[in-house]
């Protein structure tokens, strides 16, 4: 893997993280006044390229200041427990919900052993060290962060996920936004802009608090989000649209799957419906492209709107 990244602006840099593919996730470093955080992480794996990163642009591991995953997601929170320990100043910013986890991340690891097995959670993953609990601060609502001369604000941000932050940077007039306004893979822009995609990862899908969620977001104005899949985006008023519909669609495409074989139905529905959005879209790639980019996507949503139907169920 070799190190590669992108300057924004406002000494924020996009670093490629090699999850599963180039340009599938990304994470940011954001300097300010010699001090410097990361937000998300990548896995394990991407902790070298980081550490490179630093080097090339005259940093110490000491000036790092904070690590910030947006939620304990491992394409997004895996490498932290690397990350602090490289950083011995570093102090990590984390949702209440997700902060046990990396204290103690067995039930993670336990969890995403159970869905892709030991080899490929190694491969994707390498290992999650855990975070000694001193060195950690439980981020709620509303939570300030000082970065040099900037300030950065921790919005709670349920909907993906219940243990989600997204960080709003004043100066750029930017969101750190993790997978909460969705997923923009490159390879789908065109000429009408970013491609959307509403990432319903298990085991939290929330339809109503997404919908809140979204809007809380934009009634900031915000010019830019910074997505972790993947890069950034201007932000436009079609694109927030887009994902406010595909909650909906993906509410109806869930209930509409016969119980008996409701994987299936539901994982046929979505990927149906985003061949359609993606010729809409003026997308130059065949079906099997499309397939491709998505399948880990497409599958991943497809058991969180089963997830979802079932609690809606027993409820
Ligand atoms: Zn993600």
């Amino acid at each position: 893997m070799q190190l590669a990244y992108k300057e924004l602006n406002q000494g924020i840099t996009c670093i490629e993280t090699y999850y599963r593919r180039p340009q599938l996730a990304s994470c940011y470093m954001m300097e300010d006044t010699g001090e410097v955080a990361f937000i998300d992480t990548g896995t394990a794996h991407t902790v070298p390229l980081i550490l490179e990163l630093l080097e090339k642009k005259g940093l110490a591991p000491e000036a790092v200041k904070y690590v910030m995953p947006t939620h304990v997601h491992l394409d997004h929170a895996g490498g932290t427990g690397q990350m602090m320990a490289a950083f011995p100043n570093a102090t990590l910013i984390i949702h209440p919900h997700g902060a046990r986890h990396m204290i103690s991340p067995e039930k993670i690891i336990a969890g995403a052993t159970a869905v892709y097995g030991e080899e490929t959670f190694k491969e994707d993953y390498g290992e999650l060290l855990s975070v000694d609990e001193k060195r950690v601060i439980e981020a709620g609502e509303s939570h300030e962060v000082t970065l040099g001369n900037r300030k950065i604000v921790c919005l709670d941000t349920p909907g993906h996920a219940r243990h989600h932050l997204c960080f709003w940077d004043e100066k750029s007039r930017g969101f750190f936004t993790g997978d909460t306004f969705g997923i923009a893979y490159p390879e789908f822009t065109t000429s009408r802009g970013s491609f959307p995609f509403l990432p319903s990862t298990p085991v939290q899908f929330d339809p109503e608090a997404w919908h809140q969620t979204l809007d809380r977001l934009m009634s900031y104005d915000p010019q830019r989000m910074y997505l972790t899949h993947y890069c950034a985006i201007e932000v436009t008023e079609a694109f927030a649209a887009a994902l406010h519909q595909q909650i909906d669609d993906y509410v109806a495409i869930a209930k509409q799957a016969d119980p008996a074989n409701r994987y299936e139905e539901i994982h046929a529905g979505l990927t149906n419906y985003f061949q359609g959005r993606a010729k809409a879209h003026g997308c130059a790639l065949s079906e099997a492209e499309v397939n491709d980019l998505l399948s880990l996507d497409l599958g991943l949503c497809a058991q969180g709107l089963e997830v979802w139907l079932q609690r809606q169920e027993k409820n």
